[in-house]
């Protein structure tokens, strides 16, 4: 544990992730120390990418983060594009050349997930990282914490924050837990050389193919060197809800059976697919208690139909460390303030990622219809403007302690 001034709390970060390492970041700019307890014996994130919208552009940028990511991160030219399953049509796509920045302040990028995940860690002292720290235990006696970890040892704190992600062992401590369910949907996921890749999937875009009980997205990434592949359809049988579960090109293939040639040639050019099912879980009423709170994906799971989960983490991330530093002496008010200043806009973004489900996969016929005419005359720049141009940071400083 990181010696803290004295009068600041000792404060534990369970998870290494994309949320658990830029609440260390923010912290460490506010001027209070953390120690992160990462179970993973190195840093990893799985091979993936993540489009980072204007909402946590604009946190990571004041961090210098971004900065950081500059070779790496693709400016898009088109956010979200929307083609019809069979032929490619284009229903809709989203102008963000000069229109993001103009609107919100800050571009959209895509990025690769470990790129992202350096350039956090680069803004966090090294010596704050503990790596192989697996939390198998929390208990709380009075005001402090106290950390149990698989390798035998232990640790307190005054605050503890569980960025320990959809499987939080830190939840398990503070609230009731509620199973998943099944929600019929799986994910593959796959990267392609860009050399191996279609022209068409190359561009600086955002592509969504949507079509009956599937979609699929893809992007570049990694300074354009990769192309970013995840596809949705039904699971079947299939519950394994891990990052490392494989399958075969053959399966994704099978999927996206009679969709748009160009298609089935990207997916060709893929190496060892992940999949994985994808588990429903309702929003928590509550995620904060006495000295312990919950971030990221631990506090709030979302379906990954509005590309927002990384994102909610960094601002997660961001607000929480304002509050802590505002409240230094009453490290556990701040713990509600974040809470209560994150939950409303985080349930929101879990229930119409939820929603997004049904209008992706309509079969063909008159609701599919009405959705595509929709998505003619929407414009998802302006009508998620909400998401877009909301300044996590700046509404904590505008709320009274
Ligand atoms: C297919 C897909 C596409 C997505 N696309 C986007 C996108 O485009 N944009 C976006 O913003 N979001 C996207 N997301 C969501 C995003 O991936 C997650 O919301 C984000 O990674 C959550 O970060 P986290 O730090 O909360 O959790 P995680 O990334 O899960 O990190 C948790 C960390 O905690 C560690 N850990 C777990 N248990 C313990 C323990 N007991 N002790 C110690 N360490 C532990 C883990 O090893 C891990 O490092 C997508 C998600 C999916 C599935």
């Amino acid at each position: 544990m990181v010696a803290s001034p004295a009068g600041t709390p000792r404060v534990a970060i369970v998870g290494g992730g994309i949320g658990g390492l830029a609440a260390a970041a923010f912290l460490h700019r506010a001027g209070l120390p953390s120690t992160v307890y990462e179970q993973a014996p190195q840093l990893t994130e799985v091979g993936a990418g993540l489009v980072l919208a204007p909402n946590a552009a604009r946190l990571l940028r004041r961090l210098g983060v971004l900065d950081r990511l500059h070779e790496h991160a693709v400016p898009l030219d088109v956010g979200w594009e929307f083609r019809r399953w069979e032929d490619g049509r284009v229903l809709s796509a989203e102008n963000l050349a000069d229109a993001c920045e103009r609107l919100y302040g800050e571009h959209t990028y895509t990025v690769h997930r470990a790129d992202l995940l350096t350039a956090i860690a680069s803004a966090v002292p090294p010596d704050a990282l503990q790596l192989g720290k697996r939390c198998t235990d929390l208990t709380v006696n009075g005001d402090i914490a106290r950390l149990a970890f698989a390798d035998g040892t232990r640790a307190e704190a005054d605050v503890v924050i569980g960025a320990d992600g959809v499987h939080s062992t830190i939840r398990g401590a503070i609230t009731e837990p509620t199973p998943a369910t099944y929600s019929g949907i799986c994910a593959f996921r796959a990267l392609v050389p860009a050399d191996r890749g279609p022209s068409f999937a190359r561009r600086r875009a955002q592509t969504l193919w949507i079509g009956p009980d599937h979609h699929l997205v893809h992007y570049p990434i990694a300074g354009e060197t990769v192309i970013n592949l995840v596809a949705f359809a039904p699971a079947g049988e299939y519950t394994t809800e891990s990052w490392s579960a494989t399958a075969t090109v053959e399966e994704f293939l099978a999927e996206f059976a009679g969709w748009d040639p160009r298609l089935q040639e990207l997916i060709r050019g893929a190496g060892t697919p992940g999949r994985w099912a994808l588990l429903d879980r309702e929003p928590l009423r509550h995620w904060s208690q006495g000295p312990i709170t919950l971030l990221g994906d631990a506090a709030h799971p979302m379906f990954p139909f509005f590309a927002q989960g990384a994102a909610q983490s960094i601002e997660d991330a961001a607000v929480l460390a304002r509050c802590l530093a505002d409240d230094v002496h009453a490290p556990e008010r701040a713990l509600r303030r974040f809470e209560s200043l994150r939950i409303e806009r985080t349930t929101r973004l879990q229930d119409v990622s939820h929603a997004r489900a049904h209008l992706n996969h309509l079969p063909d016929g008159p609701e599919q219809r009405a959705r595509d005419a929709s998505l003619a005359h929407a414009d998802p720049l302006v009508d998620n403007g909400w998401i877009y141009a909301h300044d996590a940071e700046a509404e904590a400083a505008a709320t009274p302690v």
